[in-house]
């Protein structure tokens, strides 16, 4: 039988050093393989934060690969296992089949006005665009209609599981993360007799793509989850749900509106 091969991702600390290397060993006595190029299953250890690095590690084989978080701060959406339940997870690891669910993601393409090479990035939270200087001016089309031109401090693109992050700073709404859809919040948007916006944060199924035009000035920083990136001579952002998903490895029910709850609201009833 083939042997399951696995790889950590920790935060660096020293408490997810010391996790890491301890499920390293106790999964290595279960006779799993460490492989940090191919893994089966990537065990995260830190936050959200540090799934969200995991992931871009490993976007190439999303298909092949499942993520599990371990959280040594607060509880995350992505990493809800506490350090003391490792041996726990080692066990349901090594033993168990595990079910796997699928988390819809953000495909994003960045087209130039010199007619370069396309840019493509796949999000786990959100993608978000900002003006190097001054007001963001962009044109927004849905299925390549002209919907609204946004004027203010920038836009925010998320998938279902990233609504709990930035876009919910933002007044976005929280999806359930079965629902393939993606969602456009605003930031700042400048609402007057002059220019007007929608103002509501909007959500588009699966088979729609939002597309953003600069108006006036082609620079942007682009952030896809942590990372940033400047693109310059911009001709339009595109955004769609993503064919790939990606995948969770669960080994016990943690609904998520439960995670919600906890991380939110906290009442402990
Ligand atoms: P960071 O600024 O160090 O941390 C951002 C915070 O967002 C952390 O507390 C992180 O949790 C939490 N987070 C990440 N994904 C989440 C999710 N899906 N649901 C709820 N909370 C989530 O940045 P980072 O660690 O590199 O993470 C990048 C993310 O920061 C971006 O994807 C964006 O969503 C978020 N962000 C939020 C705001 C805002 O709320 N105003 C502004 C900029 C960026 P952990 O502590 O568990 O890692």
């Amino acid at each position: 039988m083939r042997k399951l091969k696995f790889a950590i991702t920790s935060k660096g600390d020293p408490t997810s050093n010391a996790l890491k290397q301890k499920m390293s060993t106790y999964l290595q006595d279960f006779e799993l393989v460490y492989d940090e190029e191919q893994p089966d299953i990537v065990i995260s250890v830190g936050g959200d934060g540090t799934l969200l690095y995991a992931f871009h590690r490993y976007s190439s084989r999303l298909d092949k690969t499942a993520f599990v978080g371990v959280h040594t701060g607060h509880l995350g959406f992505y990493a809800d296992w506490l350090p003391n339940e490792i041996e726990k997870l080692v066990i349901a690891i090594a033993k168990m089949p595990y079910q796997v669910i699928e988390y819809p993601l953000l495909d994003i393409i960045i087209r130039y006005r010199h007619g370069g090479k396309e840019t493509r990035y796949l999000g786990l939270n959100e993608s978000t665009v900002k003006s190097l200087v001054g007001t963001l001016v962009m044109d927004v089309e849905i299925r390549d209609e002209h919907f609204e031109r946004f004027r203010g401090d920038g836009l925010c693109v998320s998938t279902p599981s990233g609504s709990t992050a930035y876009n919910k700073a933002l007044g976005g709404a929280i999806i359930h993360p079965s629902i393939h859809a993606i969602q456009l919040a605003e930031m700042a948007s400048i609402n007057n007799r002059v220019f007007r916006t929608v103002g509501s944060p909007l959500i588009l199924p699966e088979h729609h793509t939002l597309t953003l035009k600069p108006v006036k000035a082609y620079d942007f920083h682009v952030t896809i989850d942590h990372l940033t990136v400047m693109h310059r001579d911009v001709k339009s952002i595109q955004y769609r749900v993503a064919k790939e998903k990606v995948r969770f490895a669960r080994f016990r029910p943690f609904p998520f509106w439960k995670r919600v709850s906890d991380s939110f609201i906290s009442d402990g009833k």
